[in-house]
């Protein structure tokens, strides 16, 4: 399987690393000719505005949107706001995943906090450990979203067919299972488009 990491900004270097650990050579993506033969794309947090803006200029908001049209894109944190169809005083970007988001509802960096969170379909049930930096919160969801976890009320983990968002930050901590929950969605995504 071939993944990519979006890495114009931000915490990219870290998914690499995890995905890594499973065997997975990640592709680094800043053109859209790298996305070409991706099984399934990676947009880390970072600083949204930052990495639209840089997405514009490279040239890969209209490659991101045809990529994420078929194929896996996972987006956590700052991804989160790039794949959402809606946000809160601001145009979206991918408008990917059919939820509206506010930004840094959480309020500031010294804010960032760990919560134990009930993560659907993981291998075991242990709590994931839940790593939030200024997170955005998802206000609402439409009807093909399905909630994978809850903060609180909040939805902080979705998914949309082979789509899929985290408020918070796996990369940041030592426990896999998230990743290797992206990578299944991955195969099943590609198999799915094998068969036509
Ligand atoms: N606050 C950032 C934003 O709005 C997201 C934070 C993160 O990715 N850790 O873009």
């Amino acid at each position: 399987m071939r993944i990519g990491i979006l890495a114009l900004q931000g915490a990219f270097a870290e998914h690499a690393e995890m995905l890594g650990s499973f065997g997975v050579r990640a592709g680094l993506v800043r053109t859209p000719a790298q996305l070409e033969g991706l099984d399934g794309l990676i947009l880390p947090g970072g600083e949204s505005t930052s990495m639209r803006r840089l997405a514009g200029q490279f040239g890969l908001d209209a490659a991101l949107r045809d990529f994420g049209a078929t194929r896996p894109v996972w987006g956590v944190c700052a991804g989160l706001i790039l794949v959402a169809a809606r946000v809160d005083g601001e145009e979206p970007f991918l408008g990917l995943m059919d939820m509206g988001v506010a930004r840094n509802a959480y309020g500031r960096q010294q804010e960032s906090f760990v919560s134990g969170l009930s993560f659907a379909d993981l291998p075991d049930s242990r709590p994931y450990p839940g790593v939030f930096i200024r997170a955005p919160r998802v206000l609402e969801t439409g009807p093909g979203v399905t909630v994978l976890a809850r903060q609180g009320e909040a939805p902080v983990a979705l998914r949309q067919g082979h789509l899929m968002a985290t408020a918070f930050h796996p990369e940041l901590t030592a426990d896999g299972r998230v990743h290797g929950y992206f990578l299944e969605l991955c195969a099943d995504q590609a198999k799915r488009v094998a068969a036509g």
